[in-house]
Parts: structure tokens; sequence; C-alpha cells
């Protein structure tokens, strides 16, 4: 058999400027978008352009909606669905495209600011699945969000403008760790071992009231530089979020600028390509209504009011529909298990590195385009939603009519491990729904990469399932 080309060989000209040019915007969008919110008020930026309302406007407004208009509802700043009505009703079936927006990282705990020995400390408690040695010696940001209790809502960055600090976590030096590198990697590295270096210079007493106490005076010049920068009082810790997450910009990767290292492309890739796919449809009056659900939570399992497992989804949807002049309890469940979906996450790429754990003939390769996943899970399948080959071939009919590019694969060796992903929580409403996936590379690091092509074939992929599914 002919060896398959990659996708740098098939595209045309035009579309190797679309995929850079598109991958451009990409970069820019994970160097400024890196936590859930962050990403929620960026694609929201990019909605309200294309003529996206807020639904709370629409329902204080009473507004009677009809095929071509389009909506955004936020979910708490960190859970997002944009809906575009389509000709059709909904129950005809809806075309729905989802990813998550929330990425592995270490968060402050509720009360993180330390002193020892002369250095300011943040105490932290990880969120998903991080390997901890990979966190260490490397410029850190802080990005988060103080809730006031007069109801103001501060954001709050440091560590990204290049004329900003960076934080981080201290490495042992390679001469003394002779009893780090003998245990096993799982408990050679501690989660209570991820404190953060915040400050060393204290803070100077202005009088002689604040002389009798000098105690702690690093932490206490921390927090007076929190107070100037950011009105903010260490009561507040107590309503306020914390992301460490690495700093610095998306960048290209590889001489040949074949790739993108960026943080967090697990799973912003797939959700900013969705996202825009549909506002590729804004001046259009589609058939199908469009939806694009952009998640919380998926790393810790989808729990919560902003992850999947949510009533947000359905409720939203019902606000929708009555505002159509289409609500009834039946009519919803209909519009639920008749709607299709690609429910999108990266997936495990070939890499020369680690080559053992994959059957080659079933892994998905970088430059071959977004890959399909008839099931996940671990062992024997189990955890995973396995999509019906009736739906597999809509889709493949699709792409193949479309000139789309796509891959059919497995995550890696049967037994080797596992992954989930938010499709079976959608099939729960017995809706038809496979995962599509883009392949990275050191997934859950801090710095991931995956294939400027992929990203680029993703989006197509989007565009196309919403316009002829
Ligand atoms: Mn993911
Ligand atoms: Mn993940």
């Amino acid at each position: 058999m002919a060896k398959k080309k990659t996708l740098w060989e098939t595209y045309s000209p035009e579309q190797l400027a679309e995929a850079q040019a598109f991958c451009e915007d990409y970069k820019a969008f994970m160097s400024n978008c890196k936590t859930e919110r962050e990403c929620v008020t960026g694609i929201i930026d990019l909605a309200e352009e294309k003529g996206y309302r807020n639904l709370k406007a629409l329902l204080a407004e009473g507004a009677e909606l009809k095929a071509g208009d389009k909506v955004y509802v936020n979910n708490r700043g960190k859970m997002l669905m944009l809906v575009q009505l389509g000709k059709g009703t909904f129950q005809d079936h809806i075309n729905i495209l989802g990813g998550h927006i929330d990425s592995p990282r270490i968060d402050l705990k509720p009360t993180p600011l330390y002193e020892d020995n002369g250095f300011a400390m943040f105490k932290t408690h990880y969120y998903g699945g991080i390997k901890k040695y990979q966190w260490l010696a490397l410029p850190l940001a802080l990005h988060g969000v103080i809730a006031k209790k007069d109801g103001r809502s501060i954001k709050v960055v440091i560590g990204e403008d290049p004329s900003d600090p960076v934080l981080g976590i201290t490495d042992l030096l390679p001469h003394f760790d002779k009893d780090m590198r003998t245990k096993p990697i799982g408990t050679a590295f501690t989660g209570e071992d991820l404190n953060v270096s915040a400050g060393t210079i204290p803070y100077i007493p202005e009088n002689e009231e604040e002389e009798k106490d000098a105690s702690e005076a690093v932490r206490k010049n921390i927090l007076n530089i929190l107070k100037q920068k950011f009105d903010f009082d260490e009561e507040d810790f107590l309503s306020s979020e914390f992301e460490i997450v690495p700093a610095g910009p998306a960048r290209d990767y590889g001489i040949d600028r074949s790739m993108i290292m960026a943080y967090g492309h697990d799973d912003r890739i797939c959700s900013y390509t969705s996202a825009m796919a549909q506002l590729a449809y804004a001046d259009t009056v589609t058939d199908r209504t469009l939806v694009s659900l952009l998640v919380d939570k998926e790393e810790i399992g989808s729990v919560g009011a902003t992850g999947m497992q949510s009533h947000f989804f359905e409720n939203a949807i019902a606000e929708i529909m009555n505002l159509a002049g289409e609500y009834t309890e039946l009519n919803m469940r209909r519009t639920l298990s008749n709607a299709k979906m690609l429910s999108s996450d990266v997936t495990n790429g070939f890499d020369p590195n680690y080559a053992s754990i994959h059957d080659r003939t079933n892994a998905p390769f970088f430059a071959f385009g977004p890959t399909l996943h008839k099931y996940t899970g671990g062992g024997g399948k189990g955890g995973s939603n396995d999509a019906c080959p009736e739906f597999i071939a809509e889709i493949r009919k699709v792409y193949d009519d479309n000139e789309i590019r796509f891959q059919l694969a497995e995550l890696g060796k049967v037994d080797g491990g596992g992954g989930g992903t938010i499709a079976y929580i959608m099939g729960n409403y017995n809706m038809d729904v496979i995962d599509l996936g883009i392949p990275v590379h050191s997934m859950h690091a801090p710095w991931e990469t995956a294939s400027k092509v992929d990203i680029y074939e993703a989006f197509r992929a989007y565009k196309a399932f919403l316009e002829f599914m």
C-alpha cells in the first residue's frame, strides 16, 4: 500500500496559507486565555463581534428568537454555550460541538500565604492529572479572580507581560537528591511539596505601631503589594480563585514551524476550533440549529455546576427553545435525543520517544487530521461512550464529500491505560455522539505540542459537521 500523504503534502498553497493564518489567531488566543474564565471572556468577545447576544438580556427583553438569531449563555463565567438558530425546528435535530476549557494546573489553597525563613510562599493544591515533577523550576504565572464582598470581581494576572515578574516552584540540586532519586516517581514528588516562591523582601515598618508587630515581615510585604495592585485584603483569599499556570506565550515549535507549543491545548485546541467553526456561520442562516458547548471541570470528572454533568445545558436549551416558541417538555426531550454531537478532546498522538504504548495500526498520527474515537475508556472499554457505526457512516459521508481528512484510532494499547471525555454524559440524553480529537504530544505537561495542519483540519471538520449533518 502506498504511503499515505500528510496534510502538509495534500493542502493547496491557499489552504496552507489559511492554516498558518488560523494558527496565528489560535496562538494569540492561547497566550491570552489560560484559565476557563479567560477562555469564556475571550470567546464571548469574539462572539459579540459576530452578533451573539447574552441570553440574560434576551430573557429580560422577552425577545422572540427566529432562524439566524445568535445567543450565548454564560454559566458563572466558567462555562459557555453558543447557539445559532437554524431554519429547522429544534427537534428535527440540532448539531452540537463540545470541548472543555479547564486544563490541568496548580491552584492556591484557601489559606495559601505563609512565611518560612525569610521566604514568602504559597501553598497549593493541584487540579487534574499532573506529573508533579514537570512543574518544578519553570517560569509560572498567577491568574485568578478576587470576588470582593461589595460585589466587585477583580481580575489578577501576574507573570504574562514581559515586564512582569514570574513565580516558580523550586527543584532540588542533583548533588543532594540521593534520597529522592531512588524513590518511584509517584512518591518522590508530593502534592504538599509544590509550594510556590512569592518573595523575599521584608516589610519596613512606617511607624511605632507597625514596629511593635515585626513578625512575618516578608509575608506582610507581599500582602501590601497585592493590596496596592489589586485592592486585595488577606480575608479575600476566602472568596478568590487563583491558578498557577506556565508563564509565557504559545510558540511555533520545530525548526520548520510545523507545530505549536502551548499551555492547555487539552482541550482549548478543540474548544477554540469548535467555537471558530460555529462563528464562521454567523452571517448565514443555517438549516440546523448550531450549538457549541465549552465546559469546565472535565479534568476532574465533569462535576459541579460548571461541569458537563450539571443541568446547565438542558436548562439553557429549554430557555432558548422557549424564546423560539418551541418549548414543551416533550419537544425538549425529543431535541436532546435527536441531537447529533461531536465531543471533542485531545488525543494521544503517536510519539517516536514512546512508541511502545501504541498499537501502530490503530494510533493517531500528527498531520493526518483530527481523530475519530469510536470509543475511549480503559480495560474492556470501561467508562466509554461507544458510537454507533450508522452515525459514523453519516460522518464519513460528510467528510468524504467535503474532502475533510480524518483518522480512526485508539488512545493506546489495550490494557495500557485509558481516558474519558464528556461524550458518555451526552450519550445519557440518548443522542448520537462520537469523540473527535486533535493529536497532541506531552498531554497534561505544562507545555503541550500539536500540529498546525491538524488544528486547521479540525476547524474544517467542525464546520462541515455543523453545516452538513
Ligand atoms: Mn481533555
Ligand atoms: Mn485532560
